[in-house]
């Protein structure tokens, strides 16, 4: 196969989909490695580097879309890179299809066989593939680094000749991959930390980073088989809220990284809630992109009100652009191995892995949330 890496052109993207160790990877199962001219350079990958591992440098995104018969990439397909794409090419990157239904008819008009990163099912032998959770892990990283540089307050307890300083007071609403991330670093800054999250099981996962557990009666079947929450009533969304609003009071920080997949984040942080914090407090919502858990923040804006520092940061993962790469590269390369088996290029959809990710395919849409997507907007339009 033909590998094409190009470059990402989503402003301000950093990351390389994949970084010149899994270029070695890559070729050993006989395939060819093409990237495009500085696709690296945001991450400190040099075209050189990338030569020496055997890749063929393109001088832009036409000459590299030209050439691949497999393109493999971080951000979802733009129009404008989709039409560039070889007509029975393949793409294996996020893809978020179903709010993308333009460039999922391209592909499909061009009969391009498509794998989303996003789509990965939470199975053991696919955690080393597992995408979302590798850059959900920096987004819980980088939150709390981004909040202790905006609170005027230390994280960990200082004893001075100056007087004794208490370590600040941080609390992580949704306690997943990058809440527990999120506690993680919280922790090792030194401050007290408490989180909350529908899911009961995460208890002990909560307890075990040495955080508190801020407790409310249990959601009944709060888990979905795929291993992501469900969607929690009104009802207990008012209760959730008071109980937050309590702790608000008394917190320095929140981070929230609450999320329902597929859905709007919930709203579990209101302006009067807001209002009640500590003059100088900073809430990170890391849910921002999917409609934030914080009813003021604005995304991809860092805003004042109330005297309360909200950030809304968006593509946290590229601040750390080195890692990022490194983890992406190990996640997509694997993936790749694990779809191309055969010489012939032909793919296994008995295995749950190759079905559960593939959104077209021989000039279909195979994959059923993105057909419903499609008879929605179908019927939206008469
Ligand atoms: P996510 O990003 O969809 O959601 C983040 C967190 O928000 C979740 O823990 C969820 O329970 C929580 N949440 C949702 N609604 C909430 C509300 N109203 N109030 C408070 N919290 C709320 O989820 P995620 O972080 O990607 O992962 C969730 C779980 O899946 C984790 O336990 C993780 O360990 C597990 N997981 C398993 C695998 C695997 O087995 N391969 C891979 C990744 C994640």
């Amino acid at each position: 196969m033909k590998i094409g890496i190009p470059k990402e052109i989503l402003e301000g993207e950093r990351r390389v989909a994949v970084i010149p160790k899994m270029v070695e990877q890559l070729r050993k199962g006989e395939h060819e490695v093409f990237i495009e001219k500085d696709a690296g350079k945001g991450s400190f990958f040099l075209d050189s580097e990338y030569e020496k591992a055997g890749a063929l440098i393109r001088p832009d995104a036409p000459d590299l879309y030209a050439e691949a018969e497999v393109i493999l990439k971080i951000h979802p397909l733009e129009k404008i890179e989709v039409e560039l794409m070889k007509t029975h090419s393949a793409y294996i990157g996020f893809l978020f299809a179903a709010s993308r239904l333009d460039v999922i008819q391209i592909m499909k008009g061009k009969r391009i066989t498509s794998f989303a990163m996003e789509c990965i099912p939470r199975l053991a032998r696919s955690q080393s593939m597992d995408a979302l959770s590798s850059m959900t892990t920096i987004s819980g990283y980088r939150a709390v680094l981004i909040a202790a540089s905006h609170l005027s307050k230390f994280f960990p307890l200082m004893m001075t000749a100056a007087g004794t300083i208490p370590p600040a007071k941080v609390l992580v609403l949704g306690a997943g991959v990058a809440g527990l991330q999120a506690i993680a670093t919280a922790r090792r800054l030194g401050a007290n930390v408490e989180a909350f999250d529908t899911r009961p099981a995460v208890r002990e996962q909560v307890a075990s980073l040495g955080a508190h557990f801020v407790e409310m009666e249990p959601v009944k079947d709060a888990e979905a088989a795929s291993g992501y929450a469900k969607e929690v009533s009104a009802e207990f969304l008012k209760k959730e809220r008071e109980i937050i609003g309590n702790r608000m009071a008394v917190n320095d920080v929140v981070i929230t990284t609450a999320q329902v997949f597929g859905k709007k984040a919930p709203t579990l942080i209101t302006e009067e809630m807001v209002k009640m914090m500590k003059k100088g407090s900073v809430i990170v919502d890391i849910a921002a992109e999917q409609g934030g858990n914080c009813e003021l923040t604005e995304v991809g804006k860092t805003i004042v009100k109330y005297d309360i520092v909200i950030c809304g940061n968006v593509n946290l993962s590229s601040s750390l652009s080195v890692d990022a790469s490194r983890m992406y590269s190990k996640n997509i390369t694997t993936f790749f191995q694990h779809l191309y088996t055969t010489k012939d290029g032909s793919f296994d959809f008995e295995d749950e892995i190759t079905r559960s990710t593939c959104i077209t395919h021989k000039g279909e849409i195979v994959n059923e949330m993105v057909k419903k997507a499609f008879e929605t907007e179908g019927q939206a339009r008469g």
